[in-house]
């Protein structure tokens, strides 16, 4: 193949080489043609804006915001928008690709974006939040549409803010779009059964590597990194399925209880103490990293990118990794993982519950009717189940690990599309 091979990656900080790494694996299995790989590994359009908003003492931050575009070949393009100090233009970048591959894995009819702005939500009012909220749609009023790119909650953002979002674009349109979003609270035109959606297709994706490592839920093990909307679920519906939750951590710390943490309590007392964990007696406090390390059966990464590296996989000791954060296992890891039969779910296709359901929203909009929790329960684990089996057979069929094999079926979906469609 005469396509240029990526620069070696540094183990942590470039997501965006991350994702390339596989890509490029990947695309080599497949024998993708020169062409169609420079197509895909280009994100279609990037848009830096700056953000002036004021602030409740009245003066007035600029603030930076961003909205990739990887690719429209599958239909309009969907993914979240991140509040944190931590996005830049590499990191949105790949979040847009992962969202590109993870809408294929699942069969929806989207592209892929992501979006970004760089501050601190705990330390902003909810006033300031709004006022950053409508400025950044109003500065991408002509990106957003529900035919053209629908943004969805991500880290720092929830329905709150998607209300705020779907209200600005409303205005600029002179009419009530609720579809140009998703992830909004109920009574604006939500999903039921979205605010759980993702925790619950890693539920379905554990559940099904489980199954195929031959471990038995009711004597199952588990860690959870991260207790946001990702991790709390995913927790919650496992211990609800038979497995013992024995490790969950958030910005506080980690927690620790041989016997199993009991996660409602858990829930409870975050909801009450400003949504952290700190002081949670149910468990004793350990050191974060040692989470990861824990003779557990099952390890969830339900936080941020990188946790997982060339410097800590040698250490893991749980035989299943189901990735519910996006990105938390660095490429240099997946080899570590592999050669000590560890097997990963990986984040494209454990955590695609949420666009799911985020796509469940936007059709129940544009029909203007309300599906049961019920039904959206049920079509979305279907969804999840039917992704797994059909990456665990591309796995077997290529003899690669799941992560690749999800890379392949993706991959080869947009290709495909790509082909029909043709270009000029
Ligand atoms: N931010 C979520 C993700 O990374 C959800 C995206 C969406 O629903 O569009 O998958």
């Amino acid at each position: 193949m005469a396509y240029i091979e990526p620069a070696p990656i540094k183990d942590k900080g470039n997501p965006f080489e991350s994702m390339m790494s596989r890509f490029h694996i990947a695309a080599q299995h497949l024998g993708l043609d020169d062409e169609v790989y420079n197509v895909l590994k280009s994100p279609s359009k990037q848009v830096i804006v700056s953000l002036p908003v004021t602030m409740d003492n009245g003066s007035i931050k600029v603030f930076e915001g961003y909205r990739v575009i990887h690719s429209n070949i599958l239909g309009p393009s969907k993914g979240g928008i991140r509040y944190d100090m931590d996005v830049n233009l590499d990191e949105v970048k790949a979040l847009a690709a992962w969202m590109t591959w993870k809408c294929a894995v699942v069969d929806i009819p989207y592209g892929g974006a992501k979006g970004g702005i760089k501050c601190n939500p705990r330390e902003m009012s909810p006033g300031e939040i709004e006022r950053l909220t409508r400025a950044f749609t109003q500065a991408m009023h002509e990106i957003f549409g529900p035919d053209r790119d629908i943004p969805a909650p991500d880290m720092g953002t929830g329905p709150r803010e998607m209300a705020w979002l779907m209200d600005h674009y409303s205005r600029s349109q002179g009419m009530t779009v609720n579809s140009v979003v998703t992830g909004k609270p109920l009574v604006l035109g939500g999903s039921l059964g979205r605010t759980e959606a993702t925790g619950r297709g890693v539920m379905i994706s554990a559940l099904a590597g489980m199954e195929k490592m031959k471990i038995n839920p009711f004597k199952a093990t588990c860690a959870v990194q991260g207790f946001g909307n990702v991790g709390s679920w995913a927790a919650s519906l496992l211990e609800e399925r038979g497995v013992s939750i024995v490790s969950v951590s958030d910005l506080s710390g980690a927690y620790y209880n041989k016997d199993g943490i009991k996660i409602q309590e858990a829930i409870n007392y975050r909801n009450m103490n400003n949504g952290s964990l700190e002081g949670f007696t149910g468990a004793e406090k350990i050191d974060p990293e040692e989470l990861l390390l824990l003779e557990v059966d099952v390890l969830v990464p339900a936080a941020v990118e990188d946790v997982i590296t060339e410097n800590n996989a040698h250490q893991i000791k749980a035989k299943l990794i189901v990735e519910g954060a996006n990105g938390p296992t660095s490429a240099k890891a997946d080899a570590i993982l592999n050669d000590n039969g560890v097997m990963a779910v990986p984040d494209i296709l454990a955590n695609a519950g949420g666009v799911t359901v985020s796509y469940f929203e936007w059709v129940q909009n544009r029909l203007g009717y309300k599906w049961t929790a019920e039904r959206v329960n049920r079509r979305s684990d279907r969804i999840m189940k039917t992704a797994f089996d059909k990456v665990y057979e591309t796995a077997q069929e290529y003899n690669v690990s799941l992560r690749i094999a999800a890379y392949i079926v993706a991959i080869d979906k947009v290709a495909k599309t790509y082909k029909y469609r043709g270009g000029f």
